[in-house]
Order: C-alpha cells, then structure tokens, then sequence
C-alpha cells in the first residue's frame, strides 16, 4: 500500500529561513550526487505515531531535494498488530511470553506484504520490527526482484533496544543481520551485531500543521472547543493511549500539583493503526480521571495536528512521563514551541532534556509532580528552558537535518561518498 501524499506542498527552499542558505545549498548539493538513484522507505503506519510524522515530511523532502523517494506501508490484520506491540514492549524490556506460533503469524504477514510489495529501488529503508522480514525480497529475485542495481537495504530501528527481551532480540537478530546497516536514535541503543550502527536523531518539520506558527485565535477557539479554560494553567501530555507513556502516572503527579496549586490536566492522544491496545488503555485512563472537571481526555482523530500544535502552545508546561521511550517527538514539538518541558529520564528523552538547561527531567510520579511544581513558581527559568530548548532543536532535530544524514548514509552506502 503506498502512504497518503501529505497536505501542502513541501520545498527545501522553505527552510532557508529556517538553517540558511549555505546549508541548503549542501543538502541540494549532496542530493545531485545521488542524481538518478531511487529510494524507498518501509513502516507499518501512514497515520499516528512518530515514525508516520517522520516519514509524512522526509519523504516528500527528499522527493524534492531531486531523490526520487516512495513511501509504502505493510497490511496486517488484528493478529499481527497485537503480535508486534508485544514485540515493541518486550523491545522496550516489558515481561513478553514468547511462543512459536506468534512466530509463524509473523512470518505469515512477511510473506504476504513480500508478494504484495516490489523491491526496484536502489536504497530500501524498512523502518521498525513490524516490516524487518521484508529482507527476504533481497534473496528471492524470481518473486519480488532486488533489481538490476543490487540495492543496499537499511533497518531504522526507532525503538530503546538497550536491553530488549531475549527470545524477541535473538528472533528478529536473523533479519536484522542481513541488513547492510542499522540506523539507532541514540548511542545507548547501539547493539553486538555484525552490521554497520549510524546514530540518527528523529526529527519535526517547523513547517508542519504540527509546529507551524499559528494564530493566537485559533489557539483561543480550540481551548473552548475542548472546554479548557484559557485563564488557568494547562499541564499537557501530547501521546497515543499506551502504558509506556504512562498516562496514569501523569494522573497521580497531577494530583500531587494539584494539593498545592491551581491548574489543569489535558491529555490529548490517538491512535494507530499498528497499536491496538489505545481503546482498553483510554479506558482506565476515563477511570483514572473520574469525574473531575479539570482532568480533559481528549480522544483526537488522526487529522489533528493543528488542534495538537495549539494545546502545545497553550499549555503553561508538557509532560513526557513515559516509562519507556525510543526519542519522544511530543517532547522535541513541545521544546520547538519553547515550552517549558517535564519529561522521564528514558530512551531518547535526554538527548533533548538536559536537565535544568533545556527542560526538567524527572524519575517518578513524585519528582514529575516536584518538577511541574517548581517550574509553575518560576515561570522565568520556566521560560528560559523553552528557550534554550527551541534552540536546542533548531540545531539537531529538525527534519533538514534528517534529510542531510539520509543523503550521506545513502551516498557513503554507494561508495559515491568522495
Ligand atoms: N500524535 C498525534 N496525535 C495523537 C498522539 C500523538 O499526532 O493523538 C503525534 C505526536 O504529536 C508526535 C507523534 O504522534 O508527533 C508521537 O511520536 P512520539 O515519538 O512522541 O511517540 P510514538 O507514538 O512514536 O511512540
């Protein structure tokens, strides 16, 4: 299935406003090099979920940088998505029941996106565990052909994979070794495995519905819309309805603000079509909450993201209490609207936070809830870590620079790197 095309169109000349001309001019530069090859990006979403907002701005990117890119999302039913969220929690080092059938479902949907997918490009990058088996293409050229350009095939692992279920590990290791390399998210994911290791940050496009700047009117109606009173301090987090982000956890270090001070909790997330827990999660998360009026559960479809960018840039301070977390892009959308930022210590958070520089980073219900406390009484050094945090952003998790390591990975890959 090819993904949707994104809304608006997108030209690297929009961001010499943003990085300047000189590194624009690199990216168009490096891009030519690669002039006539073909790429093609693999993952199991079009809609939902950080690797979907990556790839909804990379891809189109590159496309215009002149490397022709193609986007496509593997099909699976109900028994294969629930199979690899159990796969990326035990990734995540979540207790995980291996048994040999879940094994063979698995293999079974490989199969059946191999037949359904063809493989002509020069570079493929397969993104995550849902689609790893698809490397069986590159060793089945009567079915679905590597191509006459012996193209180099690439696994961008967005998970915390430091210390991953065993049975699930050494499962997915057999694919993972017949990749020419693996791109990680940070230097702590690095694993023993006999194939090249790039450190990549994820990235935000400024230019998005996302991030884009926006009104301070529609900021205002979209507070009304969900009922959220814009007089009174907002505490947000921004995630799909799943335990590794913790929202019962923002629950209770909400209480423990709220025996102090005044404010609101609003909870904003959706689904994804490769998640199925979201339902069962929002609704403990409906009993967490009870009936008080100031914790908002807001459901969001999937088109949200301009009612997301304005809860962000309404909101007094952003919570990111995940309890695992491959990078966290609520977090990097939360620092590019210099927001002041309240986020767990784990996977790719603190990379973003340095703590007490670009945001506050906390271990626990109570020291979330110490956090958010000291930063509503000090709203200048509040202030101040938003501000060091957009730069901070600015500097290293834009999706330009995405595009840049991409164009030098593929270059560096096809020997074209001189
Ligand atoms: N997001 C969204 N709608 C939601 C929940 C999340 O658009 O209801 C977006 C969020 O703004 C961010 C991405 O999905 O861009 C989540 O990426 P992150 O890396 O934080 O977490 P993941 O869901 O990939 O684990």
């Amino acid at each position: 299935m090819s993904a949707p095309p994104p809304t608006g169109l997108i030209s690297l000349g929009d961001y010499v406003s943003v990085i300047g001309r000189a590194e624009v001019d690199e990216m168009r530069a490096l891009a030519r090099r690669l002039e006539g090859r073909t790429i093609k990006m693999v993952n199991s979403t079009a809609m939902g979920g950080g690797v979907a907002e990556i790839l909804n701005r990379l891809v189109p990117l590159m496309n215009d940088a002149g490397v022709s890119t193609r986007w496509d999302v593997i099909t699976g039913g109900d028994d294969f998505f629930e199979i690899t969220k159990g796969f990326h929690n035990a990734l995540h080092g979540a207790p995980y029941e291996a048994h040999e059938q879940a094994f063979e479902i698995f293999r079974a949907y490989q199969q059946q996106n191999l037949a359904n997918l063809r493989f002509e490009e020069d570079f493929v990058v397969i993104h995550d565990p849902q689609p790893i088996g698809l490397i069986e293409a590159r060793q089945k050229p009567g079915k679905a052909p590597a191509g006459p350009r012996n193209a180099h095939w690439i696994w961008r692992c967005h998970i915390d994979v430091s210390r991953p279920h065993p049975q699930v590990w050494s499962f997915l290791e057999k694919y993972m070794k017949r990749y020419d390399a693996m791109i990680i998210s940070s230097p702590a994911f690095t694993r023993p495995l006999p194939i090249a290791q790039y450190l990549f940050y994820p990235s935000i496009d400024p230019h998005s519905q996302k991030n884009q700047d926006l009104d301070e009117d529609f900021i205002a109606k979209t507070l009304e819309r969900f009922g959220i009173d814009s007089n009174r301090r907002i505490l947000l987090q921004v995630s799909r309805f799943d335990r590794l982000k913790d929202p019962l956890g923002v629950i209770q270090a909400y209480k423990l603000v709220r025996k102090y001070t005044d404010c609101q909790l609003v909870l904003a997330g959706g689904g994804a079509k490769d998640d199925p827990e979201g339902g069962q999660v929002l609704a403990e998360v409906r009993e967490a909450a009870g009936d008080d009026p100031d914790i908002h559960l807001l459901a969001l479809p999937p088109w949200s993201a301009l009612e997301i960018n304005a809860l962000q840039r309404a909101a007094t301070i952003i919570i990111q209490k995940s309890l695992q977390e491959g990078f966290g892009l609520t977090v990097t959308e939360g620092l590019w609207k210099k927001k002041p930022v309240v986020a767990s210590a784990v996977g790719g958070i603190p990379l973003q936070i340095q703590h007490k520089l670009t945001g506050m980073l906390a271990h626990s219900v109570e020291g979330t809830a110490f956090q958010v406390r000291y930063l509503l009484s000090n709203p200048q050094v509040a202030q101040r870590l938003g501000e060091n945090g957009h730069e901070h952003v600015k500097e290293n998790f834009l999706v330009t620079r995405n595009l840049k390591r991409y164009l030098m990975l593929f270059l560096s890959l096809s020997g074209a790197a001189q």
